[in-house]
């Protein structure tokens, strides 16, 4: 192997103590339980850029230097001495390394495999968060640096250069990209070799390979996103889609232990990680982009194991099993599941007009992120709408364009924006709103220039403007499934009460349960998010429900198969012990939930299966939100909560049966249960 022949600077890094932060001695002990202490000997390579990275090592003694090659030179990034440890977000996703780590000084470190590491950040909560603080925090270093080994050669004016900025940027992969527009050399070099127009952008992937406009695809391939995720595997779960709703079951999911699988077919984050800034998220009072936000979330999926297929969708899905499914993906590939999460949310609707989709990236976009906002800086724009998604997009771009011209065909905003968004329009002196207004027709080269429209009937009139933001409603992800779980009349999945008897019977629904009530009508087959009917398209609902869905999950895997995780030995404990929240270990008494009954006016109480006959020890109201029988008794739960306290209140033990009735609002429900003194 050619030695590099020159060693640049380390660069100065900041937020150092949290990007770097030093370990104490006590924690290393602590994860030298999970590992090996070993010698190091200078000059050997611990981790080799390029390479997927096994292994994770804490310094105890000596230095090691982390570089980054490019070519027959390379660059210092960080020196690591006794206390630091190695690593960034790949080693939890499993893809290859962006650096190599070399030992500079001879001396001793502790050393985890990778399946090692994630049992360490699932169970030691201290560690984690140093962990994955640090990790996070050096891959936006690396980014910020531009130190990936990918560059991109492609005009800002390009749709596909846009595009492919991105698939990198949305998978939190660094690069360094040169507009040929604003450096004559590169296009003198590009002409030399003979590039087209339509070769380009070229990517050159690796260092190495040239891609010439890559699909996102290919880009995965090259990059080896895909390429640690066992595919022959039955997954406990997969779900297909990684926005929001996607991410947060994925997330739920794996941190039960479930074996899961993520399939996306572009990148994750979903609609979400366009918004400029989501602010009516529980928990983010000055908002958070979606971009953030759903980084956030596919971390933590990775954290507790999740594997996720990177522009690898869904394409088909073979239903005509009833223990297992089994999905064809893109590349043609199978993967088989015990249960599967529908959460591939739904598209923008375009608008119907000739020429639109020549503008498409050039001019027509369909989320409005930072990329976009640059894009049309000091300039005027419009933005098509009257959704949330559409005011969030005029007032994120109002900071940067010199005019935003919202267009409704409505009479206005009340009915379909939510009223902090009004407000905001409304005090924004950029932003007009044009109610009764349509775009009739567009024109441009290379770029859109001009749009005409009318307002109420109007001859059209034309405006010298170059950006529209089309965010007219979107219409369900769906196509893939073929007609295998029943939809409304807009293609929208229909889940648990929403679905009729004369819909099961038609599906020939075979348990003698209803469906759960994210449930489709095939056992075992969910669906959240936008791409459920009856949804309200907004990101809290996407996240909410998958909560209580991961107990209809749990409690159907319960019946077939004991909980795994990877990292992990296979359980031997019951599933609904080891799922039991530490905060209902410390009451008192004991709930045995022992038959749930519904109140049908036609036919008096049914019997509603309790899947996990569940023991449950019930200290508070809200504790039933993570009680087995939540999606059961969800509407209940405060009622029955009330119940509860006041049997504690009245300091009695309950030994024996009881049974609570609630109603809720025409529905009644009735809970035998049995209490017992500890
Ligand atoms: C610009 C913008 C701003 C918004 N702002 C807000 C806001 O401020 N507040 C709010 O509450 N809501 C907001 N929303 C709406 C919110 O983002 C959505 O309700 C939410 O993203 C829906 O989540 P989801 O996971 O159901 O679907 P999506 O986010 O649409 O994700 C679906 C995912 O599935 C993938 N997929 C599709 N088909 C397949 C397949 N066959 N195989 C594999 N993967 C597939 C897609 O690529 C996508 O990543 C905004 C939306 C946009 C576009």
């Amino acid at each position: 192997m050619t030695a590099p022949i020159a060693a640049g600077p380390a660069r100065p890094i900041q937020n150092i103590e949290q990007t770097f932060p030093k370990l104490t001695s006590a924690q290393i002990a602590r994860i030298a339980t999970h590992g090996r202490k070993r010698r190091v000997e200078k000059g050997e390579v611990l981790i080799a850029v390029g390479k997927t990275i096994p292994l994770f090592f804490v310094v105890v003694e000596g230095t090691i230097d982390v570089v980054q090659p490019a070519g027959r030179t390379e660059t210092t990034v960080m020196v690591l001495s006794p206390g630091d440890f190695s690593g960034e977000v790949s080693i939890l996703s499993g893809r290859r390394s962006l650096i190599t780590l070399r030992v500079a000084t001879p001396g001793e470190v502790v050393e985890l495999d990778r399946e090692a590491l994630l049992q360490l950040v699932q169970t030691d909560a201290e560690l984690s968060e140093i962990f994955v603080r640090a990790f996070l925090l050096r891959r936006v270093a690396l980014i910020a640096e531009g130190m990936g080994d990918v560059i991109l050669v492609g005009s800002n004016h390009s749709s596909d250069t846009l595009r492919i900025k991105e698939f990198l940027t949305r998978n939190a992969y660094p690069y360094a990209a040169i507009d040929p527009d604003s450096d004559r050399d590169i296009q003198d070099l590009l002409d030399h070799f003979q590039f087209a127009i339509s070769d380009t952008p070229v990517l050159i992937c690796r260092g190495r390979t040239v891609l010439r406009n890559p699909t996102n695809h290919e880009i995965a391939d090259c990059l080896g996103f895909n390429e640690s995720v066992d595919q022959t595997q039955k997954r406990d779960v997969v779900v297909v889609g990684a926005g929001p709703s996607g991410l947060a079951s994925a997330v739920y999911a794996a941190s039960e232990g479930l074996d899961v699988l993520i399939l996306e077919s572009n990148v994750p984050g979903g609609q979400a990680g366009s918004s400029s800034r989501i602010e009516n998220y529980l928990g983010f009072p000055s908002g958070i982009s979606g971009a953030e936000l759903t980084a956030r979330a596919y971390t933590q999926a990775q954290k507790f194991g999740a594997d996720m297929m990177i522009a690898e969708g869904a394409a088909r899905i073979n239903c005509s099993q009833n223990k297992s499914y089994t999905i064809q993906i893109q590349s043609g590939d199978r993967i088989t599941a015990r249960t599967v999460i529908i959460a591939t949310g739904a598209n923008y609707r375009k608008l119907p007009l000739d020429n639109m989709a020549r503008f498409e990236g050039v001019g027509v976009y369909h989320g409005a992120s930072h990329i976009e906002s640059q894009l049309c800086k000091g300039e005027e724009v419009i933005v098509v709408g009257g959704g949330n998604s559409a005011g969030q997009a005029a007032v994120f771009l109002a900071q940067a364009a010199r005019k935003v011209h919202i267009l409704v065909r409505g009479r206005g905003l009340a009915e379909t924006m939510s009223r902090y968004l009004i407000r905001r329009i409304e005090e924004s002196p950029e932003i007009s709103l044009h109610p009764c207004t349509e775009i009739t027709a567009v024109e441009g080269d290379d770029h859109l220039e001009r749009v005409f429209w009318t307002t109420d009937g109007s001859a059209p009139e034309a405006h010298n403007i170059r950006h529209v933001f089309v965010m007219t409603g979107a219409e369900p992800c769906t196509k893939w499934l073929e007609g295998c779980v029943t939809m409304d009349s807009r293609g929208f999945i229909k889940t648990g009460p929403d679905l009729t008897r004369e819909e099961l019977a038609a599906a020939k629904w075979p348990l003698p349960r209803p469906p759960h009530l994210l449930e489709t009508s095939r056992p075992g087959v969910f669906a959240v998010g936008d791409v459920r009917a009856g949804n309200i398209k907004r990101f809290h609902s996407s996240t909410r429900r998958c909560r209580s869905k991961n107990g209809c999950i749990l409690s159907r895997l319960s019946r077939t198969t004991p909980r795994r995780g990877r990292g992990r030995t296979t359980s031997s404990r019951p599933v609904r012990d080891a799922r039991l929240p530490r905060a209902l270990r410390r009451t008192d008494s004991t709930h045995f939930a022992r038959q749930l009954e519904f109140h049908d006016a036609g036919r008096g109480w049914e019997n509603r299966p309790l899947e996990l006959g569940g023991v449950h020890r019930a200290a508070a109201p809200d504790d039933y939100e993570r009680h087995p029988l939540r999606d059961q008794v969800v509407q209940v739960r405060h009622d029955l909560g009330r119940h509860l306290d006041r049997h504690a209140s009245r300091g009695s033990r309950g030994e024996g049966n009881q049974a609570i009735t609630v109603r809720d609002g025409a529905e009644r429900w009735r809970l035998h249960y049995q209490c017992a003194a500890r």
